[in-house]
């Protein structure tokens, strides 16, 4: 089985419950959990590939405003499954393209969008480093 690592971003967190019940009715396991609350800097390692973009500082600002919860997700193929099952990027455009999607749903604008899932299989194994080797501390 493949593993990949799912944030329920700040704008979502209060449908966290929800939000699990519905990994775990698709075929998921949660390997892993924690809440945590990034540090700008932290924020910024995260999504080091976008710094320079014009979106970079705010998504920083967003991405450190409030607590997240980060899993380990675990299934056949759950890079790609998770990706199809968290929607497109822009919430607004996944609304009229995905509507089942769950940045449909849970998601709020072009930025806020509730969900984070690994693009590739390298990513993931980045990404589980970074939370899951004690260099974050709450
Ligand atoms: P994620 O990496 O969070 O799963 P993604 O792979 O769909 O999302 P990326 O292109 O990696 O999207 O962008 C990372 C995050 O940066 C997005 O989830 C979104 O919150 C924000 N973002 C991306 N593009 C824009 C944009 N044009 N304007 C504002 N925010 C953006």
């Amino acid at each position: 089985v493949e593993k990949t690592l799912a944030i329920i971003k700040p704008d979502a967190i209060h449908k966290c419950d929800e939000i699990e019940d519905i990994i775990l009715r698709s075929g998921f396991c949660i390997l892993q959990k924690r809440r945590v609350h990034l540090t700008p800097e932290q924020a910024s390692d995260f999504y080091a590939e976008h710094y320079g973009k014009l979106f970079f500082p705010s998504l920083v600002a967003y991405m450190s405003s409030g607590p997240i919860i980060v899993l380990v997700l675990s299934r056949d193929n759950a890079i790609s499954y998770w990706r199809e099952l968290v929607g497109p990027t822009n919430t607004l455009k996944a609304r009229e393209t995905h509507p089942d999607s769950l940045r449909a749903i849970y998601g709020t604008d072009d930025q806020r969008n509730a969900l984070h899932g690994s693009d590739s299989f390298s990513n993931a194994a980045r990404e589980i480093r970074f939370f899951f080797s004690d260099s974050i501390v709450e």
